[in-house]
């Protein structure tokens, strides 16, 4: 796009075109339709590494979306064995952008390590439309009681933005059959038929892209702590939620 605008008359004035007018070539850069731009996916990964030391920063309110306000984010969970949920998070993120990347999609993460503090909720509810995202993804796992088990694809309800009706729900809808079909089991103990919705969730509430979020597992059940503290068992997760991607953005 921004060859294009130095091809125009606008060609000095264009920010970021360094080119004199006669150095451009324009029926080069008209010739590339709009639609062949890859599709952008942000994947949301929750909490941070550092949230449980910086109590003060992720304990201040911000805009929950639905006029009130809640805590900038939380510490998440952990297996019994003290493996956190962040970093499960940040590790099925990983593995999912690697494999759109492979696929020719973009995938932007909303947090770069596992090592930081934040962002907050509302930033990670801003952060399709802050990137034109096809879709969004925020990835957590629970922490239920121990004999619960399954995983769950909470949306916004009652939805607050038109993205947050049909073209979330579809979203949620395939991530959720991709789940299944991995072998994964629908919640048992929360939402019915693997879906959940919310009200509650700022990430959800804020969005004007598709977005859903999907709670992996239960990290308090056994096996699905053996199952979410093992890289084999990441990248199952990472490999439903990616395939669950590629149905939407195809259905689209
Ligand atoms: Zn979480």
């Amino acid at each position: 796009m921004r060859v294009l605008l130095c091809a125009t008359a606008l060609a000095t004035a264009a920010a970021g075109c360094t080119g004199t007018p006669e150095r451009v070539r324009p029926t080069a850069a008209v010739t590339v339709p709009a639609s062949v731009d890859p599709p952008v996916v942000v994947l949301d990964p929750g909490h941070n590494g550092r949230n449980a030391e910086n109590r003060a920063a992720i304990e201040r309110q911000v805009p929950d979306g639905r006029g009130g306000m809640k805590a900038c984010n939380t510490t998440g969970t952990a297996t019994d064995a003290g493996y956190p949920e962040h970093a499960f998070t940040f590790d099925v993120a990983t593995r999912v952008a690697q494999r759109l990347a492979a696929a020719g999609i973009r995938a932007v993460l909303t947090r770069a390590d596992d090592d930081g503090v934040g962002p907050c909720v509302d930033e990670r509810g801003n952060a399709g439309a802050a990137a034109d995202a096809d879709a969004v993804v925020s990835i957590h796992a629970d922490g239920a009681a121990p004999e619960a088990s399954g995983f769950h694809v909470a949306l916004s309800d009652p939805p607050l933005h038109p993205a947050q009706e049909a073209p979330a729900r579809a979203l949620g809808v395939a991530v959720r059959d991709a789940m299944r079909a991995a072998g994964f089991p629908d919640a048992d103990y929360i939402g019915r038929d693997g879906l959940d919705l919310r009200a509650d969730l700022a990430g959800l509430n804020h969005a004007t892209r598709p977005t859903v979020l999907v709670e992996c597992a239960n990290m308090r059940h056994p096996e699905e702590a053996a199952l979410v503290s093992s890289p084999e068992g990441r990248d199952r997760y990472a490999a439903a939620i990616a395939a669950g991607i590629h149905a939407f953005l195809a259905a689209r």
